[in-house]
């Protein structure tokens, strides 16, 4: 199948690495020509270390460099059979992708979005034909990590929830159908897992490191800062006000001061020079 990737950040560059190895082909679309070039290189890089470590055949890797493509321009989403959207957490910003999508795109084109918060219903209101629209919610590495969320919005057909899912398997990923709610199950869970270590810090109760070092001795893989520094300081921000203001500003999600300074002042996590740790 022909993979359209539109948003070439943290996100499109994993669940490209997982398509290219499952023998489709992509083709990325970014606004940023930088963050085309920038993704490319480093899904090349990723692919080529899965080969130096064995865990990804050499002949594999060549047929997955000569399957990734490069555009500026939303045309090239046109042959593409499942368009998977990964850019901004901003409801106004993936509305006129969409829109514009559904103008270049076939009619048996799905269009399917990685949102980590916003309601597939909301995201498919822009749509003429809203059947042809899903959630697929990868994890960050995304071509490490093996759960996904399938959101069937309430126009979402069931033949588009059914390739979806077939999708997802055929990535050797573990697809789990959630709700269309706000956060659906692994972001709404995790909120409070991020507010309220921030709470703590805030408070004094707790440094940083202390919070994640106590954390991960309780048998959890990354601490709550050294997870939103992966996931990008800014981008979590961006899901915990979503979810939030979809809760109509339920108290337990509210965004923490201390993520919005952090973001204020460029500290972004490790795409950057740094969040709440230093890389
Ligand atoms: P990112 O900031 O790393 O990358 C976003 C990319 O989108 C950038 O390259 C930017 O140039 C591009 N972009 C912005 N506006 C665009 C537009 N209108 N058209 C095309 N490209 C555009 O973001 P990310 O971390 O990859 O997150 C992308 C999406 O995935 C968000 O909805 C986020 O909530 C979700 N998500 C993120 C994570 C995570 O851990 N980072 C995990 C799961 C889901």
């Amino acid at each position: 199948m022909i993979i359209g990737i539109c948003g070439a950040g943290t996100m499109g560059r994993g669940i490209a690495i997982a398509s290219l190895t499952a023998g489709h082909r992509v083709v990325f679309f970014d606004i940023a020509e930088q963050a085309l070039e920038a993704a490319r290189s480093n899904v090349v890089a990723q692919l080529r270390k899965a080969v130096e470590k064995g865990r990804l055949d050499a002949e594999v890797c060549s047929i997955a460099e000569l399957n990734i493509s490069t555009s500026t321009s939303l045309n090239a989403m046109a042959e593409a059979n499942i368009v998977i959207e990964a850019v901004a957490e901003k409801l106004d910003i993936k509305h006129a992708l969409f829109t514009e999508l559904e103008n270049v795109c076939g009619p048996e084109t799905i269009l399917a979005s990685n949102t980590s918060s916003i309601s597939i219903a909301s995201l498919a209101r822009c749509l003429r034909d809203p059947s042809r629209f899903a959630g697929l919610h990868f994890f960050n590495p995304a071509h490490i990590m093996k759960l996904v969320e399938v959101i069937k919005g309430p126009r979402t057909s069931d033949a588009v929830l059914d390739t979806c899912i077939a999708f997802a398997k055929g990535l050797g990923k573990t697809p789990v159908i959630a709700a269309d709610a706000p956060g659906f199950i692994v972001n709404r869970i995790a909120r409070n897992y991020y507010n309220e270590s921030q709470r703590i810090v805030m408070e004094g109760a707790a440094t940083i490191p202390q919070v994640d070092t106590l954390m991960k001795g309780l048998g959890f893989k990354m601490g709550p800062f050294e997870l939103m520094d992966l996931i990008g300081v800014d981008v979590n921000l961006d899901v915990t006000k979503s979810q939030w203001e979809q809760f109509f500003h339920e108290p337990r999600f509210t965004p923490s001061l201390l993520q919005q300074q952090y973001v204020d002042a460029g500290l972004h996590g490790k795409k950057t020079d740094g969040g709440f740790y230093r890389y």
